[in-house]
């Protein structure tokens, strides 16, 4: 199957009006990147396409943004109706062996469906992502009453891509001059009597067309990575006699203890800080300033509780935990379940979330022979305050 030459055509030529913004639908941004970018994005990055042709509004054509100018990109001026655009992106797509057709509404497209519907079109002629209706579906008349209820295991809703072999979309297009009505490529090569292979859609493959849909796709962006913020902290304390040895709020049976103007504990310092730089919400020393004497002696899981509700107010939940303790003695194993479990009751997070790992420094540097005892910690944060 490889060496075919695939062309993607956008069809990107509607003023998307039902949306009722100032501009073409597919110029909205979501979360901060216009609709068009993203469904282009989607087929240049797929290893199967070869080159993409783009149905644009004339202006848009004539002044296209920064972000068509890939070199395996051209520009075409969309027609008065859908079949029209795609027939001049057609146009120019002389060497294609496949076609793969796309609504530039419909930004979520992965890419294995671009690739199960290039094989299946390959394979068949032609193919079409659709999905089976879960709803039971009635035909009405006109004056809105049921006719009759279909039988739904025979229902799908068309989405996009389709994919064409050229000879089947040359034929399908030869029809539309005639036939003013076709929704989609695959309704005109249904007509042109070629047989049309129905592969599995995706849900989240969503067509923007009002602001509902807009707002919904809003909100499944944020369910992915764009939503995620990672935060790092570090913190070093010296080992003296005579202070008691705290760490994640367990206190240890060993001869040292930690040097602070706190507990000095330096696991809750070091996750502190991660939760509040993943947040963006500065960091424990700006937070808890140890000039401040409320913070003498403080009880450091308390500090990470009172980080825990600024990360929250902030907007944010945290979704995982992972911190090296570097100490030398004591032996951390016999503890790290109870660290985890006090981190996690002052996060208001399963222990699940929260990892704690103990190193030794091999003797080296201060770490190694046993003057101080250093921690590193990561934090996963998650805009919003669902569950990952
Ligand atoms: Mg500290």
């Amino acid at each position: 199957m490889s060496g075919l030459h695939v062309t993607a055509i956008i069809a990107a030529g509607g003023r998307g009006a039902r949306v009722g913004a100032d501009r073409p639908k597919q110029l909205l941004t979501l979360g901060g990147v216009p609709i068009l970018q993203r469904s282009v994005g989607a087929f240049l990055r797929s290893p199967r396409i070869t080159d993409v042709v783009i149905a644009l509004p004339e202006d848009l054509a004539a002044a296209p943004p920064a972000y068509l100018g890939d070199a395996r990109v051209r520009l075409v001026t969309g027609g008065a109706r859908r079949q029209d655009s795609v027939a001049n992106a057609f146009a120019v797509a002389g060497r294609a062996d496949v076609v793969v057709i796309h609504d530039a509404a419909r930004p979520f497209v992965s890419d294995a469906l671009i690739a199960r519907t290039i094989d299946a079109a390959i394979e068949e002629g032609a193919a079409i992502a659709a999905l089976p209706v879960r709803d039971t579906v009635k035909r009405a008349s006109a004056r809105g009453t049921i006719v009759e209820t279909l039988p739904r295991e025979e229902i799908y809703l068309a989405q996009t891509p389709q994919a064409f072999r050229a000879n089947v979309l040359r034929d399908a297009l030869a029809l539309s001059a005639a036939d003013r009505d076709a929704t989609d490529e695959a309704m005109l090569a249904e007509r042109a009597g070629h047989r049309v292979k129905l592969v599995e859609g995706e849900t989240r493959n969503i067509k923007i067309t009002t602001m509902d849909d807009l707002t919904m796709a809003e909100s499944l962006l944020g369910g992915g990575m764009s939503s995620m913020r990672i935060g790092n902290g570090y913190d070093l304390h010296r080992l003296v006699a005579g202070r008691p040895l705290i760490l994640g709020g367990v206190t240890f049976a060993f001869e040292k203890g930690l040097q602070g103007h706190s507990d000095a504990d330096a696991v809750c310092h070091a996750v502190t800080d991660a939760i509040l730089g993943a947040s963006g919400q500065g960091d424990i020393g700006r937070r808890f300033p140890d000039t401040d004497p409320a913070w003498k002696d403080a009880n450091s899981i308390e500090l990470l509780r009172r980080a825990g509700a600024i990360v929250r107010t902030a907007g944010f939940t945290v979704a995982n935990i992972d911190v090296t303790v570097i100490a030398q003695q004591p032996a951390l194993a016999p503890h790290v379940d109870a660290m985890r479990a006090n981190l996690a009751a002052a996060l208001g997070i399963e222990a699940a979330q929260v990892s704690v790992k103990g190193k030794t420094n091999e003797g080296v540097d201060a770490t190694g022979r046993g003057e101080a005892i250093a921690v590193h910690a990561v934090a996963l944060v998650k805009m919003g305050s669902g569950v990952i």
